[in-house]
């Protein structure tokens, strides 16, 4: 399996590009932004985009989603419980003193539950909200991954003041979803350095005595 990873845009937002090689097949993960640097990636592969995921729709992980749409005609998966905050997009792009990205359709609801196929792997959707409502993670059990979206971070979690955040309910999901996960687990958060279920079980200090 080919997996790249590319930090993208002003805050470095996590972009995985995960890649089958018999298939030739691709599925992108948060296309944030510099849609042409993904393009890259993906020619230099051989590789044809057949699903882009968004782990939540915050700007620095979606706004380049529609770019990547026109340019692939890959359909998009997203929880619908982010479309609020999809809606405020021209907020989101103030606070970053960005442009506002052009409005994504989505074509598919990323339910808990739902899983996506990628040559021989899948990909689980598990509903992990806290961060944002509509938070979704993947589980790739096949490779042992977990790319987390702002859920977990090494030595953090993502922050839960912004609008749709709940801090004691992203610890459920955490607790509930992710670290039933076997500790070998590697972790792609949405930004910084990867890590493991395991490490974040022993060290992380918000979750301590969960
Ligand atoms: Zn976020």
């Amino acid at each position: 399996m080919v997996h790249e990873i590319l930090p993208v845009g002003m805050l470095a937002c996590n972009c995985s590009i995960f890649g089958d090689e018999s298939t030739r097949e691709a599925i992108v993960i948060d296309p944030g932004d510099e849609i042409a640097l993904i393009l890259e990636v993906l020619a230099r592969h051989s590789l044809t985009v057949k699903a882009i995921v968004i782990t939540h729709a915050h700007i620095d992980h979606i706004g380049g989603a529609q770019k990547l749409k026109q340019a692939t005609g890959a359909p998009v998966h997203m929880n619908r419980n982010d479309q609020a905050l999809q809606r405020m997009m021209d907020m989101q792009a103030a606070w970053l003193g960005v442009a506002t990205p052009e409005t994504v359709e989505i074509d598919s609801p990323a339910v808990d539950g739902d899983k996506l196929t990628l040559g021989s792997a899948e990909f689980h959707v598990l509903h992990t909200p806290g961060h944002t409502q509509g938070s979704i993670s993947l589980w790739i059990p096949g490779e042992l991954k977990l790319v987390a979206g702002d859920t977990l971070f090494r030595d953090s979690i993502g922050r839960t003041d912004l609008p749709g955040g709940d801090g004691k309910q992203i610890l459920r999901s955490i607790h509930e979803k992710l670290l039933p996960l076997p500790d070998e687990t590697i972790v792609f958060p949405g930004h910084g350095e990867l890590t493991t279920i395991g490490r974040e079980k022993q060290f992380n200090p918000f979750l301590s005595g969960m």
